[in-house]
């Protein structure tokens, strides 16, 4: 599975990082980042609930 973050819609709820704070993590402004776009299997439960409970649609996954 991939993750991605479209930085243009993310407005800093906390909601992925809080949830998922070893896929997603929170920067200077209280955004979110990721430093891997590749959710190694046992981190994608995390990944999913990022994204089921991002407000802003802004987190997209992949899975191949
Ligand atoms: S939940 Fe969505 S809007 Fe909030 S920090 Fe995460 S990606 Fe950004």
């Amino acid at each position: 599975m991939k993750v991605l973050v479209d930085s243009a819609l993310c407005v800093g709820h906390g909601r992925c990082y809080v949830l998922g704070p070893e896929v997603f993590r929170e920067d200077e402004r209280g955004r979110c980042w990721i430093d891997s776009h590749q959710v190694p299997r046992e981190l994608e439960d995390q990944a999913r609930l990022g994204e089921a409970n991002c407000p802003e649609n802004a987190i997209r996954l992949e899975t191949q």
